[in-house]
Formats: C-alpha cells, structure tokens, sequence
C-alpha cells in the first residue's frame, strides 16, 4: 500500500510516499502546480467558472448544477460537460499542470448527476449521437478523458465519486471504459466523521471488486474552515484506514487544509498506542507500520 498526503496548500508532509495538491479544487480557485508534488484537479465542479459564466451551468429538469439545488445536494457548482471553450481550456491546462509536477490526479470528470445535463447544446449532441441517453453521456465522458490522456505524460489518477452501483446512470462514468486511461483510481470518501466503518469498508470491497486498475480511497481529516470538534477523529481515522485497508486497497491519502493539519494527525495516531496495539490482528499491517514511521518524524 502506498500512503499519500492531499492538501490544499503547496507543502509536502514528511512521513507520506507521496504528496498531491489541490491545484484546482471545486471552487475553483487556482494555484501554481509544485514539481515535488502530484497536482489534483477538479474539472466540471468549478464555482469560480460557474459565476463568470452562469451559461456553461448544467441543466436538468431537478434544477441546475448549482450548490443552491436543494433537490440534488451539489456541494459546488457544476458545469454542463459539453462547453467547447471550457473542455479546450482546461485540455490545454491539464497538460501545463502535468509539465509543471508529477502528475495529476483528477476529479469531477463527469456529468452532475441523474438527469444532467438538458442544455440545448447536450440535447443536440444526443439526438445526432442516434445514441440513448445514457449511452450518450458516457460516450461524452470517457471520449474527453481520453482526450486527457493524450495530454498527461505522467502519471494520470481518475477520481470517482463513492457509488460503486449507480455511477453510470448518475454520471455517464463506466468504470471499464475509463480503466484503459487512469493509471489508478482514487475514490473519495470524505465524511466528518468515520463512526460507522463497516459502510466504508463495504465500500473499499465493492471498488475493489470493480476497478480494473489500482483504488486508492481517500479520507477526510480536517477541511478548509472547519470546527476541530466536527472533524473525525484519531481513532475513527485509524480504524477505518485498518478496516478499509484490509481490503486489498492499493493506497489511501488524508485530506486536511494545511500541512500542519496532517503532522497533527500523525502525532494523534502515534499517540493511540492501545488502539494500535489492539488492531494488530485485524488484518492491515501496512496500516500500523506506517503509524510506526511516524514515531521517528513527529515523537
Ligand atoms: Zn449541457
């Protein structure tokens, strides 16, 4: 297993294998790309985009791709998937991105959800697709990440959203479809709090069992603006790093703001002896060893 630090600010973590930054997250704020470091960008959800051009929002008959949808929930905004101007610009960012660091690891690839995106350009596409809906829409996703994939010299992560049943009617993603460009696949499961981990777990095996190229899943630790009490905690992290691990999961990363964040984490895990100690039997060594590396960075 490999471990990785995922932040939002351009600063590596000692103790991780491997570091991304959040060069573009969904809102949609953009930072310069770090050479030492992995870049992770957000591709439709992008708030900055959505308010410069309200146009490019993704339509549907539940109401727009916008954070004020109540009836889908949209954490961002999301942009419709065929904007012309919008898929070339960020073609051509992508690879500047990847010239400029290790890598990039994706996210927000697709479509916003069940029943986007109904602009009249997309209602065009479809119709002279002689294509059905669905098939439509995974058509337009996988044909732009291949197109992605023309770009990236380096290494290249597609990031999913945490429906291993539902992701192509929701999204037009086809895991085996999109399997041939992602050198792995990064499913994120952030939640502010972990205390259930047999759903996480359940999960790391569903994705397990469908991708066709490495999973890495990724977890919530501290996020921009949050309350200390409403994050996870230690103990919750611990467990379900242990419980999804021992799943046959190829890497997990941690998400957190700052850098400062991770090294307080690490310290918080190094700190559970008892709890480390008991969760030698459950089955993911890789886990525990790497709890153990900290000791010597942050003790
Ligand atoms: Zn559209």
């Amino acid at each position: 297993m490999r471990f990785g630090s995922y932040v939002f600010e351009p600063k590596k973590v000692p103790g991780f294998d491997f570091d991304l930054f959040r060069v573009k997250p969904e809102v949609g704020r953009r930072q310069p790309p770090q050479p030492d470091m992995y870049s992770n960008v957000a591709i439709f959800g992008d708030n900055v985009t959505a308010r410069n051009h309200p146009e490019w929002v993704s339509q549907s008959e539940y109401g727009p791709g916008l954070r004020t949808n109540e009836r889908q929930n949209f954490r961002w905004d999301i942009l419709c998937h065929t904007v012309p101007e919008f898929r070339e610009e960020m073609l051509n960012y992508i690879e500047d991105v990847d010239r400029r660091s290790m890598g990039v690891w994706l996210n927000s690839i697709h479509f916003a959800d069940y029943g986007h995106c109904i602009c009249p350009r997309c209602k065009e596409k479809w119709q002279k697709s002689g294509l059905s809906w669905l098939e439509w829409r995974k058509k337009e996703v996988t044909e732009y990440i291949a197109q992605v994939r023309e770009r990236v010299n380096k290494e290249l992560v597609i990031g999913l959203l945490p429906d291993p049943v539902n992701s192509y009617e929701r999204f037009g993603i086809d895991f085996d479809a999109l399997a041939p460009y992602a050198d792995a696949f990064n499913v994120v499961m952030f939640s502010k709090t972990y205390a259930t981990p047999w759903y996480w777990e359940m999960l790391s095996r569903a994705f397990k069992k469908l991708l066709k190229k490495p999973v890495y899943i990724s977890l919530y630790v501290y996020g921009p603006g949050d309350n200390p009490k409403e994050v996870p905690s230690p103990e919750e992290l611990l467990m379900v790093s242990v419980r999804c691990g021992r799943q046959g999961i190829d890497g997990i990363l941690y998400l957190a703001d700052k850098a400062s964040q991770l090294v307080d984490f690490q310290k918080a895990l190094v700190d559970k002896v008892e709890l480390r100690q008991r969760l030698k039997n459950y089955g993911c060594p890789e886990v525990l060893e790497l709890v153990e590396r900290w000791e010597d960075i942050v003790g």
